[in-house]
């Protein structure tokens, strides 16, 4: 069987939103899944909208989800010759003509169009006159007068379009640049991009775009149109219901593999699986399983997703992406054991990053500010003799791990004859600042023998000051 060759062309307009995220998803992963290429090509022929900082953020959303290309970026903007070329051949073979029609015939032949209740539609003025190139021809593509173009879609199934719906559409302006229609079906023929996956805001345009394909004699690709993403009410997703840029969802501590997971399962699905590893998504990727409704997006799903990803993601990695949260907060983040150990003790606790970064904040602190309610409760008189004690069996202790933290907790409890409650409480408050935390046996491990016995022995002074 062929390479299967797929392609992402964002239009740089814009942000890379929810709904592109997922259209670039599923053709990276089938081609990942096929073992074949993926190729990113950046449309660009809309001047007046389309901008360098779109681009980079396109960029810089696919490579923060981990989608990476095979080819390209490829810019429409740069394969001008190669779109002449093509519109030559068509006017060779005489699939295309030149037309001159000034826009007010064009104008006039669309108002009596809508006033007989008819589609505006090109009459085929110049169709036949074998006109020359000049400064005001445009160039229009010969559209078959009759019978069907029906496009064999892999999601929806067979799309019939009577042809005395379509019409002779303009391939080439006048300035000599290329229309929308042709740039797209000629970067897909020269790229041999077999499999065509994208949204179905689309499919009007694929008619059109199968015309080209048979006016130059090339096999068609496969088209697979992709129901919309939808809000909570069932509308087309837009800002109104939320975030609708991949990286504010980056920005809000979501991990790429979990938005991923999330946004391969809006219009696809395996089964009743919800939770998929990058790894498991390639592997399992099918285009029959793309389902032909709109899918709903549910932020609080993914939500879900994020904190099960959190958990299961080596701490190594989740490093890497907490790291940026917490040079926010003004902390600098070194790779190693420290970083991973503080990782581990909030992990099955964090929903997001931004989240995990926030309740880490105690650990990077030079001195931890206590909550004033903790203080007030834990950080009295009634302390001291135990904080006191754990300070002087902490000093004492050689292995500093958790099996040896226990005992000494166990030992403190046989001393003072409270329960390990009473004790925790004043410690965890002297180690973090708050009352709820990780389990202090694992803060203490990962802190260390002297930021723990510093953190203690400044809560002791702290009481002592106080007085109470
Ligand atoms: N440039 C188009 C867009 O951003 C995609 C066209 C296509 O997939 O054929 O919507």
């Amino acid at each position: 069987m062929d390479t299967i060759i797929t392609r992402f062309p964002p239009s740089p307009t814009g942000f890379l939103h929810v709904g592109g995220a997922r259209t670039a998803l599923f053709n990276w992963l089938y081609a990942r899944h096929k073992k074949g290429r993926f190729i990113l090509r950046i449309e660009d022929t809309d001047v007046e909208r389309s901008t360098q900082a779109s681009v980079d953020a396109i960029l810089e959303s696919l490579e923060w989800l981990g989608i990476d290309w095979d080819e390209g970026p490829y810019f429409q903007s740069r394969r001008l010759e190669i779109y002449k070329e093509h519109i030559q051949k068509l006017l060779d073979s005489g699939n295309a003509y030149y037309c001159t029609c000034s826009h007010e015939k064009l104008e006039d032949m669309r108002k009596i169009a809508m006033s007989t209740g008819n589609k505006p539609k090109y009459d085929g003025t110049c169709r036949d006159k074998g006109l020359q190139k000049s400064d005001s021809a445009v160039v229009r593509i010969k559209a078959p007068l009759t019978g069907t173009t029906i496009v064999h879609d892999v999601i929806k199934g067979d799309i019939v379009f009577q042809n005395t719906e379509l019409d002779d559409f303009v391939i080439c302006r006048s300035d000599g640049t290329p229309t929308y229609n042709l740039a797209v079906v000629i970067d897909d023929i020269t790229m041999c991009i077999n499999t065509i996956i994208r949204g179905d805001d689309h499919v009007n345009n694929t008619p059109k775009q199968i015309m080209l394909y048979n006016a130059l004699g090339v096999p068609l690709p496969v088209f697979g149109h992709v129901p919309m993403v939808l809000g909570s009410d069932k509308t087309r997703l837009s800002k109104r219901h939320g975030a609708m840029s991949v990286t504010e969802y980056r920005e809000m501590g979501y991990l790429p593999d979990a938005f991923i997971n999330y946004i391969a399962r809006i219009g696809w699905s395996y089964g009743d699986q919800e939770f998929f590893t990058r790894e498991e998504l390639v592997e399992k990727f099918s285009l029959e399983n793309i389902g032909r409704s709109a899918g709903v997006f549910d932020v609080d799903k993914l939500l879900a997703l994020n904190a099960d990803h959190i958990k299961i993601t080596p701490p190594k990695i989740i490093t890497k992406h907490l790291a940026p949260f917490l040079n926010k907060l003004g902390f600098e983040v070194e790779e190693g054991p420290f970083i991973e150990g503080v990782i581990k003790t909030l992990n099955a606790r964090s929903k997001t990053l931004k989240e995990m970064a926030e309740s880490a904040v105690f650990y990077f602190k030079d001195t931890v500010s206590y909550d004033q309610d903790a203080a007030s409760k834990f950080l009295i008189s009634d302390s001291l003799k135990t904080l006191n004690m754990l300070v002087t069996l902490l000093e004492s202790l050689k292995i500093f791990d958790e099996k040896s933290l226990e005992d000494i907790f166990l030992k403190a409890m046989e001393q003072t004859g409270l329960k390990l409650g009473k004790i925790a409480q004043p410690v965890r408050v002297a180690l973090t600042g708050k009352t709820a935390s990780p389990g202090i046996f694992e803060i203490l491990n990962v802190l260390g023998k002297e930021k723990s016995l510093d953190r203690l022995r400044r809560a002791v002074s702290f009481i002592d000051e106080k007085g109470s």
